[in-house]
């Protein structure tokens, strides 16, 4: 197998591969497929071999679809980083990986010299290199093709390490439940370092489709919508908190064969307000570690069940499972996944590769369970994280910056359903300090979407019997003292 964009060169010559929203501008597989064999040369002439690690530090603009094609090409493996990280984070993720290069977008390319364990190039100067004669590579398809950082919701992000085998397989699963049609047209708003970014990214040149890609600077949902109608869209990909943006915003095209919402869950009233206004949603569950979806449910299941995140796709199962023991239909567990869409494992990380795979597959460290008709119920994060307006924000780090004011005791740190971003964040403290002084504090400590928006005193935390904090009883108490503000 090689890339697959040198495939729907001959294939699909003249059809439309990308379109940039943002600009207007167009390129079919032809085009597309002249510019990724002019590029991996490019990265060819800068020492690059098949299994070198290529960082990118970029927006997902044309040029790093180009990329994404060319690093595959030549058998080089990407490493896309999250733009949105603060340099120690960046640095942290740069170190544990041993990357042969790492390409920069112009906005980025100052932090990527900062923190770089290799040559840095900027996208733009790439051109200026000769371009060499290249090898395109042969790919075995369980070589690694691309490797992603988790959104660290329960600690560290960790490196997904991503073969061939595992994007081909997430292509054609996901062709079986959304259906492919060559003139489908997949908005992408999300970004290509994280996985439901990426996969329409390539997916698109799987199917030889067009992906369309979103304009730079967030999302914005007036603008997306406007983009939706004006390129006559057939699919998106959305975290829930988007769709219920984009509703506010209008209605969406009669185009949209599909409208996939995942990574995190997609709420009843979500799913109710589509339905009223004939919206196809699809939600979705899946993970970086198994190259995006492993299950999707079609618009009717879930008008019909919208607690369900849809039976697993093809090839794949799920099971809920207790210590390693598979559980009855129907009963919460661990969800565990297998199938040929889960990673090879992390990066360099044997002890918790060891942990994570089981006789059942991969441990999600996700609660669920798995209905009679082998539908899937996600309930929530083994551990607790909160997933706010898409973003993670994991309690613990809220917590850390609460605890670090003088006249703050403890704290507990949850998340509490809000109707407009999923869950917001909100904190039980005990100590002298008043609710908006900790408001106050978290100002240049944390990201604003980290900012406790509910905060409560109190003498004590409520604790389990076993002494834990009794993170059930701390909701009940802030969701009973934000309806009723002191
Ligand atoms: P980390 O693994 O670093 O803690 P993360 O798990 O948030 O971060 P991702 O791979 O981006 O990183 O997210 C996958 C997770 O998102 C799933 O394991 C699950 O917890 C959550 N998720 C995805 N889809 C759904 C869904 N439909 N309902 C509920 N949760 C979902
Ligand atoms: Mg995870």
């Amino acid at each position: 197998m090689r890339d697959p964009v040198s495939y729907q060169r001959h294939a699909v010559p003249d059809s439309t591969a990308v379109i940039d929203a943002e600009s207007g501008n167009k390129w079919t597989y032809a085009d597309l497929d002249r510019a990724v064999e002019w590029r991996a040369g490019r990265l060819w002439s800068l020492g690059l071999r098949p299994g070198d690690q290529l960082g990118v530090l970029a927006d997902t603009a044309p040029e790093f679809v180009r990329l994404v094609h060319a690093a595959w090409r030549i058998g080089v493996v990407l490493i896309p980083f999250n733009t949105r990280l603060s340099e120690s984070g960046l640095r942290e993720q740069v170190q544990r990986v041993d990357l042969a290069a790492l390409v920069a977008g112009e906005p980025h390319a100052k932090r990527a010299r900062t923190v770089a364990t290799a040559p840095v190039r900027s996208l733009s100067t790439l051109d200026d290199e000769p371009v060499a004669e290249f090898v395109a590579e042969e790919q075995l398809l369980d070589r690694p093709r691309t490797m992603l950082f988790t959104s660290g919701t329960t600690g560290e992000p960790k490196a997904v390490v991503l073969t061939g085998r595992n994007l081909l397989s997430s292509a054609v699963a996901s062709a079986f439940r959304l259906g492919v049609l060559p003139t489908d047209r997949w908005y992408d708003p999300l970004a290509g370092y994280h996985m439901g970014g990426l996969a329409p990214i390539v997916r698109s040149a799987i199917y030889g489709t067009c992906v369309v890609l979103a304009g730079r600077g967030g999302f914005d949902a007036e603008r997306a919508l406007a983009d939706l109608h004006e390129r006559d869209a057939t699919g998106v990909s959305v975290v829930p908190t988007m769709l219920s943006r984009l509703l506010d915003s209008g209605d969406l095209p009669e185009s949209l064969r599909f409208v996939l919402t995942g990574g995190a869950p997609t709420r009843p009233e979500l799913i109710a307000r589509c339905e009223r206004r004939g919206v196809p949603i699809h939600p979705t569950y899946g993970m970086t570690e198994t190259a995006s979806q492993v299950a999707t449910a079609r618009p009717e299941e879930a008008f019909a069940n919208p607690e369900r995140a849809g039976r697993p796709l093809a090839c794949t199962r799920i099971r809920a499972i207790d210590g390693n023991e598979p559980l009855p239909t129907g009963e919460p567990g661990e969800l565990v996944v297998s199938g040929p869409t889960v990673m090879q494992g992390y990066h360099d990380d044997p002890e918790t590769n060891e942990r994570v795979f089981g006789p059942h597959g991969f441990h999600t460290g996700d609660l669920g369970s798995v209905d009679p008709d082998g539908s899937v119920r996600v309930l929530g994060r083994i551990d607790d994280a909160i997933i706010t307006g898409g973003e993670n924000v994991h309690p613990a780090e809220v917590a850390r910056v609460l605890r670090s004011h003088p006249r703050v005791e403890d704290c507990a740190v949850v998340g509490l359903p809000d109707p407009e971003w999923g869950e917001r964040v909100c904190a039980l403290v005990v100590g002298e300090a008043s609710a908006a002084e900790v408001q106050e504090f978290c100002e240049g400590r944390l990201a604003e979407y980290k900012h406790p928006k509910t905060v409560a005193v109190s003498d004590e935390l409520p604790r389990t019997a076993s002494g834990t904090v009794d993170r059930g009883a701390v909701r009940e108490i802030l969701s009973e003292r934000s309806e009723r503000p002191e």
